[in-house]
């Protein structure tokens, strides 16, 4: 018998019908002689509310109490869940992040999970209880209700499973697997049997959001079996393999991630003198704003164009900064573009394959695409491009690399 957590995300508990099925699944597998630990998000659109109503308050939401706000949804749904499993029979007990004690540090909205006692847990799965635990919560040193970032209750059982040294992290969600890329926007997508670690956390850092970034990470440091799964359907999902076991078949590329979450600035006529990179750049980062890609272009009479991206929540910010910097510097005008979107191919077998470059290329060059910034790693090629092209970029690359009919995997 296996000791197994299973997370159940936002859709699949979006409503008390859907609770109470996700109770008749997690009451069947303990009836198997499973141990079972449960982590819920908040009922879907829930937290999206809470958020809202903050920011009727104030524009800018004080983090302590944003936290203390936003961990209310994952509190209703271990309530209903437990409930729900009483009703049939199942013997179940729910727990905010605080009464296990998922111990974190004190960066309110964003924290990360630091110690988890796994006591209390094991006794009642010891005494036959079912454990629901809420996800994307914790409390710091002092007391403090802390949340782990959007999405973090993937994170919470990663966590909780590599606590308990689980058999396995289920995390059951509103589609059937990892995807060759978002299904909701490739019909053709694929449902990938296996993915790398490594494959897997450049897919959820370039903005596939179906795993949270942390809970790959987390995973992969503590050894944590991990599979994705429909919580409507039933299927084997996609396991996230530490092994590149087929390696001489592995595809070019695996998958294909996006986002909308960037924004660009350009500074240009920038003196061309050493040091000019760390003048305009130096401030971004005092500022607490996270650069991503970075592009310098070689201009006439040894000035230069600067250009980078930052995320679409601090291109404000970094806009002023920006002007500060070219007052001070003597350089050009500030510009900026929060229409852009950013594409990325990424696959393992890209270490051994040559040429990948020059087909995504190629693909978005028959489209019609421009390519504005372009950045690369060994087994991922990212470009920004007009957020306006994004959907068409996705399906003509996901053609390009034949990713619907790759391989033997199968069709899903
Ligand atoms: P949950 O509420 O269960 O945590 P999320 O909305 O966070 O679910 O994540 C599931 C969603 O991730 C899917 O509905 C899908 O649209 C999206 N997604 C993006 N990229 C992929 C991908 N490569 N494979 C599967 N789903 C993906
Ligand atoms: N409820 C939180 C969110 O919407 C955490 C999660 O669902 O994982 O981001
Ligand atoms: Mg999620």
């Amino acid at each position: 018998m296996a000791l197994l957590v299973q997370k159940f995300g936002g859709t699949s508990v979006g409503t008390t019908e859907r609770i109470e099925a996700v109770a008749e699944r997690v009451a069947r597998c303990r009836a198997e002689g499973h141990d079972v630990v449960v982590v819920v998000s908040a009922m879907s659109g829930e937290t999206n509310r809470l958020i809202g109503l903050a920011h009727d308050i104030m524009e800018e939401p004080v983090p302590r109490e944003m936290d203390v706000l936003v961990s209310t949804g994952e509190q209703v749904t271990i309530a209903l869940l437990s409930m729900a499993l009483h009703k049939r029979g199942c013997d179940a007990r729910s727990y905010t992040g605080s009464q296990v004690r998922i111990l974190t540090d004190s960066s309110h909205t964003k924290a990360r999970i630091k110690e988890i006692d796994e006591h209390r847990m094991r006794d009642d799965l010891d005494a036959g209880r079912v454990v629901v635990v809420a996800g994307f919560q914790g409390i710091d040193e002092a007391g403090n209700i802390t949340t782990l970032g959007r999405g973090g209750s993937d994170t919470t059982a990663v966590a909780l499973a590599a606590a308990l040294k689980a058999d396995e992290c289920q995390i059951y969600t509103d589609v059937n697997g990892v995807y060759t890329t978002d299904p909701r926007v490739v019909d053709s997508a694929r449902r990938l049997e296996r993915i790398t670690f490594e494959e897997m956390l450049e897919m959820a850092s370039l903005g596939s959001k179906v795993l949270q970034i942390r809970a790959v990470e987390f995973a992969g440091k503590y050894n944590v079996p991990l599979r994705v799964l429909s919580s409507f359907e039933e299927g084997e999902g996609t396991l996230i393999t530490f092994e590149d076991e087929n390696a001489m078949e592995q595809p070019v590329v695996s998958g294909i991630a996006f986002n909308r979450d960037e924004a660009k600035l350009t500074i240009s006529g920038v003196p061309d003198t050493p040091g000019s990179a760390l003048r305009i750049l130096k401030p971004v980062s005092d500022a607490n704003i996270e650069v991503d890609m970075i592009v310098q272009n070689v201009g006439e009479d040894n000035k230069t164009a600067f250009t980078f991206t930052v995320h679409r929540n601090d291109f404000k910010r970094a806009q002023e900064v920006l002007r500060g910097t070219s007052a001070e510097i003597g350089a050009g005008e500030v510009g900026g573009d929060t229409k852009i979107a950013k594409v990325s191919i990424v696959g393992v077998g890209m270490r051994s394959h040559a040429g990948v470059a020059t087909r995504m290329f190629e693909a978005l060059s028959n489209e019609g695409i421009n390519i504005q910034m372009i950045s690369t790693s060994e087994i991922k090629i990212s470009v920004v491009i007009d957020e306006k092209y994004l959907e068409l970029a996705v399906r003509a690359l996901h053609s390009a690399f034949e990713l619907e009919s790759a391989g033997t995997q199968e069709q899903s």
